[in-house]
């Protein structure tokens, strides 16, 4: 079957997306939203004859859905990116395309919304191809990844697929794996008392001291394990912290937020266990010493087995593509392949070549971008037969 990627096309498009700002409004104030550029993919996957969906789990928070369907019984896979981007403070020119050297400068255009143009011009690929596929290949461009994930949160209550593919940049490395994290409250009670009366007071921050030398013994020996093959070691690091209330009184409440990274394997109930245990390790030291752990927001870490379909099929595209099999790597970052393996999808990302994500330049090699779509066509008629 010959496959062919409208590189034109896909300029076009990647151009057009850089120019509608989606700056996300939960990460920087007056930032657009999804709302425009999920309007102006809409019509694109339209004039491609797809079944198109615009959802909005909040008021402005748009996604796309548009489904190619399938004649029976193969399997359905979702290409998965999304169209939300960081903030723009310091850019030049953040709306303003630029092409040079091969390369397409903006910001969203290696995160990622020359991924978003590559999953496009795949699909557009199929459909003219006149491929009849089994079954159905989605294109969700979702809302709100870089803070939340309404976007895919909201996307899989609503459609059932059994592979997706996020294309999440990778630099056309294959990626089974990302890492997790965890933040948690730590909070050391002492006795509020006037300054003068030692014999009152509990000092609670005095106690957090404690509890930080602990902390960073444990940060020690987290930082050396060998890890996981692909993600490497889980971290910590003792993010905010706050204590006491007035100069001349003893401090009452200490708190410290934490944020734990995690790896694939680790789960939130062992990592609420260690700190669980130098709590206990310091209120057995001494009685006067009483604090509390509790997690308020956790993010899974991400792993696909090398078996799967998926991940077995994405690799042969890629080797086909690009004439040599795909490095294995593990991602530092969380990305919503991890709410989509919690649903039961088998997933794995694999991305653009590029820099300069959440950066002041930020630029897409736009051959990465032509093999990443003819990867992804590829991969479409393998999986969905
Ligand atoms: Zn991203």
């Amino acid at each position: 079957m010959n496959i062919t990627i409208d590189q034109d096309y896909l300029i076009r498009t990647l151009t057009d997306l850089i120019k509608i700002d989606s700056v996300n409004p939960t990460l920087a104030a007056g930032g657009a939203g999804e709302a425009e550029i999920a309007a102006f993919i809409a019509g694109k996957l339209r004039n491609l004859n797809l079944e198109v969906a615009i959802h909005e789990p909040e008021p402005g928070r748009a996604s796309v859905v548009g489904r190619l369907p399938g004649t029976g019984g193969g399997r359905s896979l979702m290409l998965n990116g999304h169209i939300d981007t960081v903030d723009v403070a310091g850019m030049a020119a953040p709306f303003t395309p630029e092409i040079k050297d091969g390369k397409i400068y903006g910001r969203g255009a290696y995160d990622m919304k020359g991924s978003v143009a590559a999953n496009m011009t795949a699909v557009k690929a199929l459909v003219e191809a006149g491929v009849a596929l089994g079954g159905d290949v989605l294109i969700a461009a979702v809302a709100d990844e870089e803070y939340a994930s309404l976007g895919t949160a909201d996307v899989i209550e609503r459609y059932s697929v059994d592979g997706a593919i996020v294309t999440e940049p990778t630099e056309l490395n294959l990626c089974p794996a990302h890492k997790g994290f965890i933040w948690l409250e730590v909070e050391t009670m002492g006795r509020a008392a006037h300054g003068s009366r030692f014999n009152e007071g509990i000092d609670a921050n005095m106690r957090m001291g404690r509890f930080l030398a602990e902390l960073e013994r444990l940060e020690q020996s987290l930082r050396t394990q060998a890890g996981h093959p692909l993600v490497g070691p889980p971290s910590l690091h003792a993010a905010i912290i706050e204590g006491g209330s007035e100069v001349s009184v003893y401090a009452a409440h200490c708190r410290l937020q934490i944020e734990r990274r995690t790896i694939p394997g680790e789960t939130e109930a062992q990592v609420i266990g260690e700190i669980q245990q130098i709590i206990d390790k310091l209120a057995a030291a001494d009685p006067t010493f009483k604090a509390t752990v509790k997690p308020f927001f956790v993010r899974d870490p991400f792993e696909v087995s090398a078996e799967a379909a998926i991940v077995q099929a994405v690799d042969r595209a890629t080797t086909r593509v690009l004439g040599q099999r795909p490095q294995l790597i593990g991602a530092a970052y969380w990305a919503d392949a991890a709410l989509l393996a919690a649903a039961g999808v088998e997933t794995v990302m694999i991305g653009p070549i590029g820099a300069g994500a959440h950066a002041a330049e930020e630029w897409v090699e736009l051959q990465s971008l032509v093999d990443l779509a003819q990867i992804l066509a590829e991969t479409a008629i393998e999986y969905c037969g």
